[in-house]
């Protein structure tokens, strides 16, 4: 074997090998060669999973920039998807009711984003 080992660098890990393999095929797509590291022990023994950082993906070191950027662009664009219903509520912090957007204090309990200032 003549194959020249790559220096492998983790630019990622991920909860489940679905995540995993759509983010190889992302880095795939632009042209990196990505490979999923510890996927195989995380499937035999999921609590072992938590133990090694979960499944990681792994590029060149030469690819690391280009593949953060790809990942991290993906992620955004994931968190920027808005939930599936009231996309502009946001969860009071006291009793976790979604308040309305706009509203700082909330009807359910009357916790305020505004406090701990003043009088
Ligand atoms: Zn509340």
């Amino acid at each position: 074997m003549t194959e020249p080992a790559p220096d492998l660098v983790n630019v990622g890990s991920f909860v489940t090998i679905n995540d995993a393999e759509f983010a190889r095929m992302l880095l795939e797509s632009e042209g990196i060669e990505a490979y999923i590291a510890d996927a195989t022990i995380v499937s035999m023994d999921w609590l072992l999973g938590n133990a090694i950082g979960w499944i990681k993906v792994q590029v060149s070191a030469a690819d690391e920039p280009r593949a953060r950027e790809i990942l991290a662009q993906w992620q955004r664009e994931l968190r920027e998807r808005p939930p599936a219903s009231e996309s502009d509520a946001i969860p009071c912090l006291e009793c976790g009711k979604e308040m309305p957007l706009g509203v700082a204090t909330c009807p359910e309990c009357g916790w305020t984003y505004l406090g701990g200032q003043g009088d």
